[in-house]
Parts: C-alpha cells; sequence; structure tokens
C-alpha cells in the first residue's frame, strides 16, 4: 500500500513535469529557434557583406588597372606618332640638303665644264659645300666616289681627305661605306640608319644617326647627309615633353616617363625630380624600383609593378600600383598608377552604400523575427493548451478507472476474506466430524485411539491410573432383523447417552466398532471402574429401549499397567470382552 502511493507521487511529479513542458518549452524552445535563425542569416549576411566589400575592392583594382593601362597606351601612341612625325621631318630635312648639294654642284659643273679641268671643277664644288653645316656643325655634306674615297670630309676627319674609308665599320662591324656604295649604285639614293663617330666627342663612341645617300651622277661621286638621332629629337622631345606634360593625369594620379638608363623626363606632380636619375633618389630605395622598371624595358615590354611611393596628396608613403611600357624603337618608358588609398577611399563610400543596404536588410530581418516569434508563440500557445487539456482529461480518465480499480480490488479482498472465514470453518466441521461418531456423537474410532494414546503416555509419564472398558452389545443382529436397521441405530445413539450419563465429565466415550465401545476413565482404579459399569449395566438394562427384552452389554475391564503397549493394553480388554461373552453376556469381566 505505502509503495503504491509512493509511485503515484512519483507519477504526480512526471505528470507536473509534462504539464510544465507543455506550457513553457515552446516559449523557451521558439525564441531559441528564431534566435538562432536570425544569428544564422546575420552571419551570413554579415559574410556576404564582407564579400561584396571585398569585390568592390577588386572590381576597383580591376577597373583602375584597366584604366592606368589604356592611360600609359595612349600615352604611348602618342609618343610613337610624335616621334614618326619627328623622323620623318628628319628624313625630308636631310634628304633637302643633299638634293641642294647636288643641284649646287650639278649648276657648277655645268658652268665650269667647258672651261675648267675635272680637277679645278671638283675643287669649286667641294669648296662651295664644305661650309654647309647644321647643328652645330654636326651635321654636313659629305661627297665619297664609289671607290670609297673622301673627297668632302667634316672637319673633324679632314685629315682623311684623299684617301680611301672603304673599309670603315659602325659600332655594329657593318660596312656602312660599302652599303652606301651599293645603295646609290643599285637604287640612285636611300636612306640608311648606323652608327657613327660625333664631332666632339670622344672617337670611340658611336651615336646612332639616319643617313640620306645619293649618286650626283657625274664622277662615280655620291653626297650624303645625316643626322644624330639624339640631337635631331632633342628639340622635337622637348615639345613633346610639353605636350604631354598638359596632359592631366586621370584619377588625380600622376604620370611620369623616365629614360633606360633612370633620368626622369617628365613627372606630372613632383617636377623635382625631372632631370635627377630615380636610382639615387630617395637615398636608393628607388634602385629597386628601377630595377623593375628596366626589366620591363629590357624585354621592350609592358607590365604591371607594385611598390611603396610617397603619395603626393597624402605626403604619406603609400602601396602604389603602376602601369609601365616602353616606347618602341626609344629609350623612354611611360608609367602611370594609382595609390592604394585611392582605391580604399572608394571602397570606403562604397562600402558605406552597400553597408546601408546591409542594415535595412538586417533591420527587415529583425522585424521580422519578431513578427514570426509572435506568430509561432501564439499559434504555440494555442496548440499547447490543447495537448494540455487533452492531456488532463486523459489523466482524469485514468484517475476514475484507478478509482474503480480500487473499490473493485477493495470488494474482491471482502470476498476472499469471507470466504477464507467460511474455509476455515468447514475445516474445523471437518475436523469435528472426523473427531467424532456422525451417529452417536462419541469420539470416532481414530480419535478415541489418540485420546488413548495421549491418556496412556499421561500415565507413564505422571504415575496415574487409566481403566478401560470394552464394550459390545449383547445380541444386537437380533434387533436389526426384528426391528430394522433404524431401530439399531436408534439403539446406539440411547445407549450412547445413557453410558454418557453414567460417566464423569473427564471420561470419554469412543465407537470402536459398529456395536463397541471404549469407555477411559482416567485417574479412575479398576474397582471403582468396575462399580460405574455395573451402575451403567443396570441402567441400561432397566431402561426402555422399546425392545421385547431389556439390553444388555458384555464389558471386559482392564487398568492399565506400567509401560505396557496399546495394542497389548487393548488386547487384555479384549479377550476379557471374550470371556464376558462366553461366560454368557450381561458380565463384566476384570
Ligand atoms: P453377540 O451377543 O455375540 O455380540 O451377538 P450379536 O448379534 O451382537 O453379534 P455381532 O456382535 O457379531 O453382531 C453385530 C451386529 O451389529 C452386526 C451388525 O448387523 C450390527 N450392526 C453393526 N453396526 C450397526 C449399526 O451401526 N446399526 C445397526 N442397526 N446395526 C449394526
Ligand atoms: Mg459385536
Ligand atoms: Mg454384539
Amino acid at each position: 500500500d505505502m509503495s503504491s502511493k509512493k509511485q503515484q507521487n512519483t507519477n504526480i511529479i512526471n505528470e507536473n513535469n509534462i504539464g510544465t513542458i507543455l506550457t513553457f518549452g515552446p516559449f523557451i524552445f521558439i525564441p531559441l529557434t528564431v534566435l538562432l535563425f536570425s544569428l544564422l542569416i546575420i552571419n551570413t549576411s554579415n559574410e556576404s557583406f564582407k564579400k561584396n566589400v571585398e569585390k568592390v575592392e577588386q572590381n576597383l583594382h580591376h577597373t583602375h588597372r584597366k584604366t592606368i593601362k589604356a592611360q600609359v597606351e595612349s600615352m604611348v601612341n602618342h609618343i610613337v606618332y610624335h616621334k614618326s612625325v619627328t623622323k620623318q621631318d628628319m628624313k625630308k630635312r636631310i634628304k633637302s640638303r643633299v638634293n641642294n648639294a647636288i643641284k649646287i654642284a650639278k649648276a657648277i659643273e655645268t658652268k665650269y665644264r667647258d672651261t675648267k679641268s675635272k680637277k679645278e671643277i671638283q675643287e669649286i664644288i667641294i669648296e662651295a659645300l664644305r661650309p654647309m653645316l647644321w647643328n652645330k656643325g654636326e651635321s654636313y655634306i659629305w661627297i665619297l666616289d664609289f671607290k670609297g674615297v673622301f673627297y668632302l670630309s667634316p672637319k673633324y676627319l679632314k685629315h682623311l681627305e684623299g684617301s680611301s674609308i672603304i673599309d670603315f665599320k659602325d659600332a655594329s662591324g657593318k660596312e656602312i661605306i660599302k652599303e652606301e656604295i651599293k645603295l646609290c649604285k643599285n637604287e640612285g639614293e636611300g636612306f640608311l640608319w648606323d652608327t657613327f663617330i660625333r664631332p666632339n666627342y670622344d672617337k670611340t663612341k658611336q651615336f646612332k644617326q639616319l643617313a640620306f645617300v645619293k649618286s650626283v651622277g657625274f664622277y662615280d661621286w655620291y653626297m650624303g647627309s645625316s643626322e644624330y638621332l639624339d640631337s635631331a629629337t632633342k628639340s622635337a622631345d622637348k615639345i613633346l615633353l610639353t605636350s604631354i606634360s598638359k596632359i592631366d593625369a586621370m584619377n588625380s594620379n600622376y604620370f611620369y616617363i623616365v629614360k633606360r638608363d633612370g633620368t626622369m623626363l617628365l613627372h606630372s606632380a613632383m617636377n623635382e625630380m625631372v632631370g635627377k636619375n630615380i636610382k639615387s633618389y630617395k637615398e636608393g630605395i628607388a634602385k629597386n624600383i628601377y630595377k623593375m622598371i628596366y626589366d620591363i624595358f629590357r624585354d621592350n615590354n609592358s607590365g604591371y609593378i607594385t611598390y611603396d611611393w610617397d603619395n603626393p596628396k597624402t605626403k604619406k608613403e603609400e602601396k602604389k600600383y603602376t602601369y609601365i611600357q616602353a616606347v618602341p624603337n626609344s629609350d623612354w618608358i611611360v608609367a602611370t598608377g594609382y595609390y592604394e588609398s585611392t582605391v580604399k577611399d572608394e571602397v570606403a563610400k562604397q562600402s558605406r552604400e552597400l553597408y546601408e543596404a546591409h542594415n535595412m536588410k538586417l533591420t527587415n530581418l529583425v522585424f521580422g523575427s519578431i513578427i514570426l516569434l509572435i506568430v509561432s508563440l501564439f499559434i504555440s500557445y494555442f496548440v499547447s493548451r490543447f495537448i494540455k487539456k487533452s492531456f488532463e482529461n486523459y489523466q482524469e480518465e485514468i484517475t476514475a478507472k484507478a478509482k474503480e480499480l480500487k473499490v473493485l480490488n477493495n470488494s474482491l479482498e471482502s470476498k476472499v476474506k469471507e470466504r477464507t472465514k467460511e474455509l476455515m470453518q468447514a475445516t474445523k466441521d471437518l475436523e469435528k466430524i472426523a473427531k467424532t461418531d456422525y451417529l452417536t456423537k462419541a469420539h470416532s474410532r481414530y480419535s478415541i485411539m489418540e485420546v488413548l494414546k495421549h491418556e496412556i503416555h499421561r500415565c507413564n509419564r505422571h504415575k496415574t491410573i487409566l481403566s478401560l472398558a470394552m464394550v459390545d452389545i449383547d445380541f444386537f443382529k437380533r434387533i436389526n432383523d426384528i426391528y430394522g436397521h433404524d431401530k439399531g441405530d436408534f439403539v446406539l445413539v440411547e445407549l450412547v447417552k445413557l453410558l454418557k450419563l453414567n460417566l464423569r465429565d473427564i471420561d470419554y466415550i469412543g465407537r470402536y466398532g459398529g456395536e463397541e465401545f471404549l469407555l477411559l476413565m482416567p485417574d479412575t482404579k479398576i474397582d471403582g471402574a468396575k462399580s460405574t459399569i455395573e451402575r451403567m449395566m443396570k441402567s441400561i438394562s432397566e431402561y426402555d429401549f422399546g425392545l421385547d427384552k431389556p439390553l444388555t452389554i458384555s464389558v471386559g475391564l482392564v487398568e492399565y499397567e506400567e509401560n505396557e503397549s496399546i495394542d497389548i493394553f487393548l488386547k487384555r480388554a479384549d479377550t476379557l470382552l471374550y470371556e464376558s461373552k462366553e461366560n454368557g453376556r450381561n458380565l463384566v469381566t476384570i
């Protein structure tokens, strides 16, 4: 009962728990879920925002790189065009000088052909053309014949006049005199690029020059004139650089033009650098930059380089992305770039816009989450209420069923008790039946034997006395035969009553056989027992059983002898009873 009560308590606790979980579970679970999802979306959104910013930066870099490349390319094209124009001018100039000189020579020859000797005429022509000098004497007219003999030479080579310089070679090993002769012989005239020594310069050094040579038409002569490239382009370059310097740098960045040896030709932002060599700039730190620039120049190529340099706008050293391109057929390199801060500023500006959009998205998300939270809490409230109600109904049902069961159990218990009581009574009755002779209500044979055993035991232990009478009705068969079996039974019942009347309460009567009885008389000596038996026999014979003759009994009477067995004790009584019968019946034999 105790344990069932305890179990009921734990059940109640569990049921309460379920109720609590049903009520409060969703209020914890749903906000947690919404919070988790919101955090997840915020995180994803943040990631995508970061990625977008990164993308913006990448795109800006991409655009800037394209822009600076286009800028450099257009500048290079501009330079290439100007330089080609310069060369065209140069060609025209040289050609017209030679043509003029030939015209003069022809005029002189025509004039003196008939009056002067060939040698005289040649002298006149040579001296007429000798003063024709340009570019501070660096450009002049020279005359050679097809054998390579020098007729008219520049002043600094005058000692060679009259001798052949046919084997003269330029810096690259080209036999330039032979080539000139070949050109004049085959084509009559033509241009040639070569290198040549220069007046007022070291004789071991050669300079690039453009030469025009033309066959004169007489004396196997050809004339030529040339201009050194640098001196020809010097003034043109100056004009070119001035025109370029007027170009506005895009994106507030600067551009510069540098020579292959590192000399700064033009710098759109730092004029103080012009004319200086970048190798020596910033205590030689720029040497590495020069090396990067030179690598690209050497391959006559173009490309991007990255280095740290002062930003003229912020005055701070910053990472700079530069695109450089070598101008074809020149020693110029054009470069322009942009600072990382330019991109960073723009990224900041664009990411502000992105951030606003991102914020808007997050605000929407928060509002959405709150609405979702409220709606789901409402739904869960109703759902959990419904479940709780069903659960409570179910619980009530169970409680009712449990009560019913208890009542049923109780009635069953009382029924079992009642039955047990009945059964016990029945057992008791059965016991009584077993101990009592059904007809006479005297002790049964089994019971009287038990009593006898007990009494014998008592005699042996306490040295007490016990008398035993074995009684048999005389001629009982005759009663049955004459009056019927029922009458016989009646006689037996009445007889026992009479026997009882003549005995004490402590004495026992037992039905030993059909009409044989054992009488036990404890604490009774045989003499006393004898008189009791005789009194008994007298009252029996005087009693009216409704028979034709008085009823008599025969008796064998014995007193117990110490340590005598029950069988011998009984045998003795039986023997004495037999004796009584033998001796005529209605007798007690001791
Ligand atoms: P005796 O003087 O030699 O004893 O003669 P008896 O007729 O009594 O002979 P016995 O003892 O041999 O006979 C007993 C008879 O008792 C036999 C039987 O029919 C009868 N009897 C035994 N038990 C009952 C009983 O319970 N009811 C009736 N009516 N008769 C019984
Ligand atoms: Mg008998
Ligand atoms: Mg008999």
